[in-house]
């Protein structure tokens, strides 16, 4: 039997193995078929990474008999040995998953460098210095990476020797310095481990595979794939590469760069690099790099060759490449490429200009942008009146726009957790590393001291588009009292900043900020996305000016508008309290008289604002928890306007206590007990449709939908009361006023029973919020407090609130779809839960045929897009 192959050379390797060999390695191989200089070397596949925790976190003795071999042929191909004293090969070890994950898993560069071949290297590039600056910089990567010791105590001992030769730069430093680091570095080794720092190449090798793999699971990297849906069981390819060296001398250097400019899109080549140093220079931002143009000046040979191979990369890929260089002695190197990350803006003016180019098609280029980053342009931008008026402070590197404003935090726990608690939160640090990755998620701007455009923080802050000051060197922050200091004045944490990421400005104060608009290449693109997604999109809107923001982001509709929340307001909800506390049938007359003119109002406003517009109109369904009174302030203004006692009252509040509410009188259960609600709605939504289609000559067409049905006859009971009322209204006005009805499929039983259901709904609305939570059996309310942990053990990889859980859920979404449409074969199909707005249940919605998503105004242009999306995907 044929055994399974893991390892491939760079030439073994083409595009078609992504999944299998990473994405880094499908490009690798793709450059080396395309002649392009690029140093050689082999790919280690995801699955021997799958197969690896299978094995109990072990590399197989055949999986290492094959990196054997790889490094025999990779040995080969570059003339060089590893390990050499005379001529040794010194690779780098990188993860590279499926999709590029930026500094979320670990590297490991120079490996192969021991005491005889740093010899071999000194003799060999005739530079003694770059030898041992080349085997300090492996020491302390590959004990801190692969074994785990701490860099800081690496940096500690590089920091005293440059303190006792009085220099103030590592490159200040000669050879002889070098080797009394390296020294003082093994020695440190020695005492930690026990043992003598590893000479065999192979040896090192195999524990530097082991680290990559086991950085997959490292928690920093966990949460970038809960937060980029990212599975888990993909698991990440090594790639081991020949070593070019961009350090060994003022012909060298080292650098990245972008086809396209990531932050605008424009089309002209972006990028900055470091003469003599080291890939990791750039990437970490210690030492400030200089502009690709400048290159150009430099060395124009090079420059030449290098816009050449550019160009052929993006003509290749048919898209922007981000692609990482090496200059060794004049010879330009290609170490990787792939697509670049980029902003928002950038991604719709590249996609749009690659059509307009003739590149792509419009179906490709609607593919090119990942629906959750529009989210960045939906968001605000500084009022400009605000702005004028506003003096910058500082001022950095404007690397990812978009305007912020919030309050400082130093660390990424502390903006984590007060962002978790309802604060806007600005992070601000010396420089970014992966570890800080929650903290950037859950900030609304970042703000760094140190930095290129291409440091982590840029980077990683284009990827999650937010928005991004790098760079600020004129602020002094410090990290250890968490304040910042520019200009005289320091800020203290928890003190009001606005940053720019379109300008790199920095502002001391809080700066208004206001709604944007869809336009430009925004507005091109998204009209291509609706050419060609079958999917509608509505909104959960439940005011007017809800339903005219949601026009605004292209909503099609309103698929839920959620009566109850129409009474949030201060001066509202007494009279929702009111209704809800009436021990009679009087009581609740008087309640429900104060209700109809505030609900028919405001269904005016939302047939005007929606026009032709389909609007859905959900019929009250107040968890009791969330209205009733609580606070005694409260509950005494209320029992004054009622005439009761406050003990009288109290004792009706206690006496609706529910263990559990959400599973309690909601929804139609309360319309049974009291049809006199579904009445009054039933007046409110049907008069002010026949006010506004007699005004304004609108032909609105009511959807009426019963929440929390469960069985077909409660919904017969509360469709008589909505059909008879609304009838004689009808009658009555003498206009022809056509409404439906329908109901929320969101109770499992509904599911299961939907073509009982069906016979009376002329439109099912999936209500996944409340389906998710009895379909799981836990409550919507306390889940957040425990699911945590089933991420931390693996127990579950997403929050099933918000993407849809399709295996179990989802199977009821369809069964249900099926088994209504058997009855009634037009049957309307919507969704309404919140996973309305999220791309991968959006797509779930276009596979299983249901009519149209509807999610939050914020949310319609992400759905749209998904929808388009899923429709290239997925034809149907
Ligand atoms: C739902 O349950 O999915 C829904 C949309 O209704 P609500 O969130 O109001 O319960
Ligand atoms: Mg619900």
């Amino acid at each position: 039997m044929e055994s399974k192959k893991y390892v491939y050379l760079f030439n073994e390797i083409d595009a078609t193995m992504r999944n299998l060999v990473g994405g880094k390695g499908a490009n690798l191989g793709e450059m080396t078929k395309l002649g392009l200089p690029i140093p050689q070397g082999f790919t280690i596949s995801t699955e021997a990474c799958t197969k690896f925790y299978v094995d109990g976190k072990t590399i197989s003795d055949s999986v290492i008999e094959e990196i054997d071999l790889a490094m025999q042929r990779t040995e080969e191909i570059t003339g060089k040995k590893f390990g050499d004293i005379e001529n040794p090969l010194l690779v780098s070890v990188r993860s590279g998953a499926r999709v590029s994950m930026p500094g979320m898993m670990d590297t490991i560069l120079n490996l192969g460098l021991n005491d005889e071949a740093v010899l071999g290297l000194a003799k060999l590039t005739n530079n003694e210095r770059f030898a041992y600056d080349s085997y300090r910089r492996f020491i302390q990567m590959f004990s801190d990476v692969a074994l785990g010791l701490e860099k800081r105590d690496f940096e500690d001992i590089l920091d005293d020797i440059k303190e006792s030769r009085n220099v103030k730069l590592d490159t200040e430093l000669t050879a002889e310095d070098l080797k009394e680091v390296v020294a003082k570095y093994k020695e440190l080794f020695r005492k930690e481990m026990g043992k003598e720092f590893p000479q065999s190449p192979k040896e090192q090798l195999i524990n530097a595979v082991r680290a990559v793999f086991d950085s997959w699971d490292n928690p920093r990297a966990n949460v970038y794939r809960r937060l980029n849906d990212i599975p888990g069981n993909w698991g990440t390819a090594v790639n081991v590469q020949a070593m070019v060296f961009g350090n060994m001398g003022n012909d060298c250097g080292t650098g990245v760069a972008f086809t396209r400019d990531p932050a605008t899109g424009e089309n002209k080549i972006f990028g900055e690099y470091l003469i003599n140093a080291q890939g990791e220079d750039v990437v970490a931002g210690i030492r400030t790099p200089l502009p690709i143009a400048k290159l150009e000046e430099d060395m124009p040979e090079v420059y030449k060759e290098f816009m050449e191979i550019a160009n052929k990369l993006e003509s290749h890929y048919r898209d922007m490449q981000d692609m990482e260089f090496t200059i060794q002695q004049g010879k330009l190197y290609f170490l990787q490429t792939r697509n670049g990350k980029r902003t928002a803006q950038a991604a719709l003016k590249i996609a749009v200009e690659l059509v307009e180019e003739g590149i792509l098609s419009k179906e490709e280029a609607i593919m090119k942008v990942e629906p959750k980053k529009l989210d960045t342009l939906l968001h605000p931008t500084f009022d400009p009146q605000g702005l004028k008026e506003a003096t910058p402070i500082a001022k950095g590197l404007a690397a990812s726009p978009g305007a912020a404003c919030g309050k400082i935090y130093f660390t990424a726990l502390d903006a984590k957790a007060h962002s978790d608690s309802g604060e806007k939160v600005v992070l601000v640090r010396l420089e970014t590393s992966p570890e800080d990755i929650e903290g950037m998620a859950a900030a609304v701007g970042i703000l760094t001291v140190r930095g290129g455009m291409t440091s982590h923080a840029a980077v990683v802050a284009r990827g999650m588009g937010t928005c991004c000051v790098a760079g600020c060197g004129e602020i002094a922050v410090s990290e250890k009292n968490k304040t910042f200091t520019v200009g005289g004045v320091t800020y203290n944490e928890g003190d009001y900043i606005s940053i720019d990421g379109s300008t790199g400005k920095v502002y001391g104060a809080a700066i208004k900020t206001v709604s944007p608009e869809i336009s430009g290449y925004f507005g091109t693109f998204m009209s291509w996305a609706d050419e060609i997604r079958s999917l509608k999109v509505r909104a959960n809107a439940d005011t007017p000016k809800d339903a005219a923001q949601a026009v605004e982001f292209g909503a099609e509709g309103i698929g839920l508008c959620r009566t109850e929340h129409m009474f949030f307001e201060e001066d509202r909800i007494a009279a929702v309290r009111e209704m809800i506390v009436s021990k009679t049938l009087e009581q609740r007359k008087v309640a429900l008289e104060k209700i109809l003119p505030m609900q028919r109002q405001d269904f005016i406003g939302i047939y005007e604002a929606m026009e032709y517009r389909p609007v859905t109109i959900r019929f009250l369904d107040p968890p009791l928890h969330e209205f009733l009174p609580s606070i005694d302030e409260d509950i005494k203004d209320l029992a004054e306007q009622m005439s009761i006692t406050y003990d009288e009252l109290k004792a009706t509040i206690d006496s609706l206590h529910e263990f559990n509410p959400m599973m309690g009188h909601r929804g139609c259960r309360l319309a049974i007990s009291y049809p006199e609600i579904a009445e009054m709605q039933t007046r409110a939504v049907i008069e002010a449709a026949i006010q506004v289609n007699k005004e304004k000559g609108f032909n609105i067409v009511p959807e009426i939908m019963i929440p929390l049905v469960g069985e077909v006859k409660e919904l017969k009971y509360v469709k008589d009361i909505v059909v008879s009322t609304a009838d004689a209204l009808i009658k009555e006005s003498g206009v022809d006023l056509k409404y439906m009805v329908g109901t929320m499929i969101e109770i499992p039983r509904a599911a299961l029973t939907a073509d009982e259901i069906a016979k009376e709904a002329e439109f099912f609305s999936f209500g996944t919020n409340d389906l998710t939570q009895m379909t799981f059996g836990f409550s919507r309310d306390d889940a957040g407090k425990f699911l945590a942990d089933y991420y931390d053990k693996k127990v579950y990889e997403f929050d099933p609130f918000q993407k849809i859980d399709q295996t179990g859920v989802g199977q009821l979404v369809k069964i249900a779809s099926k088994l209504g449409r058997e009855t009634r074969p037009d049957l309307k199909l919507g969704i309404c839960g919140e996973h309305g707005g999220d791309p991968s249940s959006v797509e779930f919605c276009h596979n299983v045929g249901l009519n149209y998503v509807s999610c939050s105004p914020f949310r319609v242009p992400i759905a749209r897009l998904a929808a388009a999306q899923a429709q290239v995907t997925n034809k149907r």
